[in-house]
């Protein structure tokens, strides 16, 4: 039996991972769930699922929500804050940690699991790409598990051979590259003319993927790709020549691997996030996850092409960035967090968004933090600098 706190569950990935565990009350015990500021959605949630304990983002929404709960007949035990989001994640009776908070708001406490030796189920791409090597770190010291749910990494594990599984080198495996498949998003085709008009609503309707709306925007722009691609430099210790990315508008193919023989191992399945989140919290076994399985006589086209930089300049600057190393991921992460909510709150264009992610780089990106503090300092930093870029637009 497995006892899990899920970090985000009010969001796409959350609700995706609640979906699975209720299809598996013997194996999965519900023990915490966080949801920010959103009091209703916590009170749905906590009547459905009986969690022992909820988490709120400040003292405000947490009372509110105890207060809803008491009048609804529910004993759930709500905490709040930093203190709640810890707690939650460290508690001896947590085995699993799924980690579904968007943004750098994620870190700390994912890193707080890994101190405490969890099973970390990583949704939360930006965790890692702000920090790095010190997230790794706090991982092996500490044995925890760290399995990927980004479905292109949850993809790559899968096509990798145990040794890789466990931390081993590419190279021995007889692993020539990492293929990181994207769809291209819903803008693969748009003329360039009209990027400048591109509003929220048309950057969150992703072609196959339904999710929350800051990885829907950087699906948009290519930075999820980006960020992907530091993602997965930094699981499978990877080099920069040993990843490509492939356009395949199609989301079948979740990503690749190709070995030094010629084969090339693919997982495949429909674009739905309960397949990797099924993978991971049953790891090294499988579990019905509620998807069915593809049917191939229903499968129109299956098509691939090369990234187009120059209409995606988000990714150009991520894979820079992952040449320059910790500090400029750490910039680019939070200039693109503060790009992409000015953005969604329609005060900067959608072709701003890299402008903005690019000063930021010029700015910040050859500096080298070294611990915790200085990667928190520089992300700060960073997110100052491009609120100033944003005020003199
Ligand atoms: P979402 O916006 O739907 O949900 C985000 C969750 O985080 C919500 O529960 C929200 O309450 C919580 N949250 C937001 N800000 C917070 C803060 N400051 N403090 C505490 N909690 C906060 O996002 P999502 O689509 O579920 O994505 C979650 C993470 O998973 C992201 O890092 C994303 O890149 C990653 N991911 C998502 C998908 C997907 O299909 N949705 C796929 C791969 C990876
Ligand atoms: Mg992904």
């Amino acid at each position: 039996m497995q006892t899990i706190t899920i970090l985000g569950a009010t969001g796409s990935i959350g609700l995706s991972t609640l979906d699975v565990i209720k299809r598996h009350p013997e194996k999965f015990d519900l023990y915490a769930i966080t949801g920010n500021t959103n009091v209703s959605g916590m009170v749905k949630l906590c009547q459905q699922y009986q969690p022992q304990i909820a988490v709120m983002a400040d003292e405000q929404s947490a009372q509110t929500l105890q207060h809803e709960l008491k009048s609804l007949g529910s004993n759930v035990n709500v905490l709040a804050g930093t203190d709640g989001l810890l707690q939650v994640c460290s508690d001896p009776k947590v085995t699993t940690v799924m980690a579904a908070i968007v943004g750098a708001a994620g870190l700390q406490p994912t890193l707080t699991a890994a101190k405490h030796s969890k099973r970390i189920l990583l949704a939360n791409k930006e965790a890692l790409v702000m920090s790095g090597e010190l997230f790794l770190s706090a991982v092996a010291e500490n044995n925890a598990i760290l399995l990927p749910v980004d479905s292109e990494h949850n993809a790559i594990f899968q096509a990798m051979p145990s040794s890789v599984q466990k931390g081993g080198a590419l190279k021995e495996a007889g692993v020539e590259k990492i293929l990181l498949t994207g769809s291209g998003g819903p803008f693969l085709t748009k003329s360039l003319t009209e990027f400048a008009n591109i509003t929220p609503e048309m950057a969150v309707a992703h072609p196959n993927w339904s999710m929350g709306a800051k990885i829907s925007v950087d699906s948009a722009t290519m930075m999820n790709k980006g960020l992907e691609f530091i993602e997965a430099k930094l699981l499978f210790n990877a080099s920069f020549e040993q990843i490509d990315v492939v356009i395949h508008p199609q989301s079948i193919i979740h990503s690749m691997v190709s070995y030094s023989d010629g084969s090339v191992l693919a997982q495949m399945g429909q674009p739905d996030m309960r397949i990797p989140i099924a993978h991971t919290l049953s790891f090294p076994d499988r579990i019905a996850s509620g998807v069915k399985p593809l049917d191939f006589t229903q499968l129109a086209d299956f098509s691939f092409c090369a990234p187009d930089l120059s209409r995606f300049p988000n990714l150009d600057l991520a894979l820079q960035a992952s040449k320059l190393g910790q500090g400029a991921t750490t910039v680019l992460n939070a200039s693109n967090e503060i790009a992409v909510s000015h953005f969604l709150n329609r005060e900067i264009p959608f072709n701003k968004i890299a402008a903005l992610n690019e000063y930021c780089l010029e700015q910040l990106g050859t500096v080298s933090p070294t611990t915790l503090d200085d990667i928190l300092n520089l992300d700060q930093q960073a997110r100052e600098v491009a609120t100033g870029f944003i005020a003199k637009l």
